[in-house]
Formats: C-alpha cells, sequence, structure tokens
C-alpha cells in the first residue's frame, strides 16, 4: 500500500488543519449551567456542588462523593483519613501521573512501586506480596487509560494484610469491574475531572467512600478543618464553627460542579463514543505487525479515558519520539502516558532508582504513544490517525 511521503520528509500532510490532543467536548449545556450559576449570587461550594455530590455517589453507587479540586487532592485526603504518615509505605505502580506516588511523599510516607503487566499496563497483582513488609499501610492501585486493575485479587491481598485500598480512578469514571462502578469497591476511590479525562470541570476531583466517619472526616479535611463550610454558616446564619483539624483548601466550586452536573449527563454517552472509536482503532491496528495494543480483560467495563498504541520497535527503523514528530508533521498530535515516576529525576536521586528496576514499565514507555482520542472527534478524525499511523509505520518499516 502506498499512501505516499510522510510530511515530515516532504510529502503531503494527511490533515491540512491540526488534530489537537485532549480538546473537551463543551455544550450548551455546560455553558449554561455556568452562566446560571454566575447570575446566582452564589459561586463558591454550595448548593450546586452538594448536588454534583449526590448524583455522582449514587451513580457510582457508594454512600458518599466528596468534591475536591482534583484528584491528586482526592489521594491526599484519603491517605491523611487512612493515618498514612512517616515510617509508612504504600504500594502503587510506576506507570501513572507523578502526582499518585507525590502525594505518599507529602504525608511522610515512602511510595513502594510494582511493576506492571505488560499486556494490560495496570499492577501486576501477582508481584505485590513480595513488596509488602510490616511497615505497608495501603494498596493505591491505577486504572491505567480506564481499564480496572483486577480488584478481586488486590482486595485478598489488603484483606490478608490488614491495608487500605485507595483507587487512582483519574481515568476510570463510569468504568466498572465485575458489573461493580469503580467508586463502590475499596475503601477510597479518587476521580478527576481535569480537562483530558471522561468528563470535565477544567480542574476537580471526587472522593468515594461507603464509611460515613471517613466521609465526614473528608468533609472536614477539605476545608480548613472547620465543622461548618460557608454555605450553612450563611445560609442559615450560624456564625460560629470549630476548627478540629489543620485542614486543607481544596472545596471545589459551585461553577465547576454546575459544570460537572451537565457532564454527569453526557458520561454515558461520551464513554459509548470512546468505545466505538476504539473498536476502530483496534481492528486497525491489529492488523499492523509494527504496533501491539492493550489487552482488555474479561468481565470489566472500560471507561477508555486514552487509547495508546505501543510500536513494535523491532519493525521499524526510526524511535518512539521520533514517531510522535512524524505523526505531528501530519497535523496529528499526539502525547505519552507515562515517564515510570521512578525514572523521574526526583525519585531517582531521593530513592536511587535507576534503569531496569521495573523492566515492564520501562519498556512500554519506550514504545507508548497516546493518540487523539475524544468524543468531540468525529469518525473522519479517527480515520486520519489511522491513515497517518499507517503511513507513518509503513514508510519506516524495516
Ligand atoms: C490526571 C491524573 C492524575 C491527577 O489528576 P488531577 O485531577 O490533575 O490531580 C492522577 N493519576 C492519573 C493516573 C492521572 O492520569
Amino acid at each position: 500500500m502506498d499512501i505516499g511521503k510522510p510530511a515530515i520528509e516532504g510529502g503531503n500532510p494527511i490533515r491540512q488543519t491540526p488534530l489537537r490532543f485532549g480538546v473537551p467536548f463543551i455544550g450548551q449545556e455546560e455553558i449554561d449551567a455556568v452562566v446560571e450559576v454566575l447570575k446566582s449570587g452564589w459561586i463558591t461550594t454550595g448548593p450546586k456542588t452538594q448536588e454534583f455530590e449526590e448524583k455522582f455517589s449514587r451513580y457510582v453507587g457508594a454512600r458518599h462523593a466528596i468534591a475536591v479540586t482534583s484528584c491528586t487532592d482526592a489521594m491526599e485526603l484519603s491517605l491523611v483519613v487512612a493515618g498514612i504518615g512517616a515510617e509508612d509505605e504504600v504500594i502503587t505502580s510506576p506507570m501513572t501521573f507523578a502526582s499518585t506516588a507525590n502525594v505518599i511523599i507529602h504525608r511522610g510516607a515512602t511510595p513502594v512501586f510494582v511493576d506492571i503487566k505488560p499486556d494490560t499496563l495496570n499492577i501486576d497483582p501477582a508481584k505485590i506480596e513480595k513488596h509488602i513488609t510490616p511497615r505497608t499501610k495501603a494498596i493505591m492501585p491505577v486504572h491505567y487509560a480506564g481499564q480496572p486493575c483486577e480488584m478481586d485479587e488486590i482486595e485478598d491481598i489488603a484483606r490478608l494484610y490488614g491495608l487500605y485500598v485507595i483507587e487512582d480512578a483519574a481515568h476510570a469514571i463510569g468504568a466498572e469491574y465485575k458489573n461493580k462502578k469503580i467508586g463502590s469497591i475499596s475503601d477510597f476511590t479518587a476521580f478527576s475531572f481535569h480537562v483530558q479525562k471522561v468528563i470535565t470541570t477544567a480542574e476537580g476531583g471526587m472522593i468515594t467512600t461507603s464509611n460515613d466517619d471517613w466521609a465526614k472526616e473528608l468533609r472536614n479535611l477539605r476545608l480548613h478543618g472547620m465543622t461548618k463550610d460557608a454555605w450553612i454558616r450563611i445560609s442559615s446564619s450560624q456564625v460560629h464553627y470549630d476548627v478540629v483539624y489543620p485542614g486543607y483548601k481544596c472545596n471545589m466550586t459551585d461553577i465547576q460542579s454546575a459544570m460537572g452536573l451537565a457532564q454527569l449527563e453526557k458520561l454515558e454517552s461520551f464513554v459509548n463514543i470512546r468505545q466505538k472509536y476504539a473498536k476502530i482503532y483496534d481492528s486497525a491496528f491489529q492488523q499492523m505487525p509494527e504496533i501491539s495494543t492493550i489487552k482488555r480483560i474479561d468481565n470489566i467495563r472500560h471507561s477508555e479515558n486514552m487509547y495508546v498504541i505501543l510500536l513494535n520497535l523491532e519493525t521499524i527503523k526510526i524511535n518512539r519520539d521520533e514517531f510522535v514528530q512524524a505523526l505531528q508533521a501530519e497535523n496529528i498530535y499526539c502525547a505519552v502516558h507515562f515517564k515510570p515516576v521512578h525514572l523521574h529525576s526526583y525519585y531517582r536521586e531521593t530513592f536511587g532508582y535507576k534503569h531496569g528496576d521495573y523492566p515492564n514499565a520501562e519498556r512500554v514507555f519506550n514504545r507508548v504513544i497516546t493518540l487523539p482520542f475524544s468524543p468531540k472527534m468525529t469518525e473522519d478524525d479517527v480515520y486520519d490517525v489511522i491513515r497517518a499511523v499507517q503511513k507513518i509505520a509503513n514508510y519506516y518499516k524495516k
């Protein structure tokens, strides 16, 4: 098949206009909802946030949902409530955004990485036990790209050793494991509404838990450790409050919550479009010897937050970064998720990590590309991406 010379070699690009990465799907509903709050006289945490929390907790099937400014905060507050501190160890995946490990360090604890499975890119439950020590207090699984981790195995280990489970579900809004929604399974689940996630409030996060005491503590912690928030005090003239803990400041505003409510209405349709596009990508790339795709396990619903391909570097003459550059010249903008956390300089210098420590994560990092993938794209856009990947792989094949 000859589809021409890559644009980076002087050929014509697949697209005349850029296909940007991570463009959010914002409709008139979000715009109207935000404007309504702006005009209402109450723009910070208040009735919209309460409504967003109620609808979110009902959607995932957890007793409580607590809205915060990010998934990073959601994870940190969960660690605080779990009592994680100095001398403690927390097990997580190296194939994640650095904040999963950063928050463990903020608590004075130590992140302990366990390598991923090469086919799903999720933490390998079979490798967890040999990293457990008397100091281990929690496991933080990361649902990479929106495919749930093997939660039965992880929960079994946690029960056996008395560990908390705090899920990094930044990618997994709308995902299910064995017919249970992510958010309803473990002690704490942290979600993200960052612009590149399944639903967005520009920035934002949510913690779900079914423990009443923990939920109460989380509500306190997100706003200075105060017993009453501003909405309760002002809406009922309750002027007194008490500070029961030197808390944090990470409450979600009603402007964001109004946007979140409108996005939540569209969540099922977003995931359905993502699943349709993922099928189109899968069937094209599974024909190509230069590309591998991620294995999908049984008995789950994938939220399809990201679509990644892995380059079979043995079959092509260019490396991952050159492939990304060549796609950009075709007007297809991509990303890389993730540089394994242990390879970042702080982690190398502080903990002595080096190349070779987590071979599966490192092998993935050298080959992985996150393609443009959003319900904002048309089916034609999806086929442009496929044609561009085919063109580059074909031109540079060995
Ligand atoms: C985006 C992301 C986060 C952080 O989410 P924020 O809401 O930006 O704090 C954490 N973990 C993973 C895996 C992510 O992709």
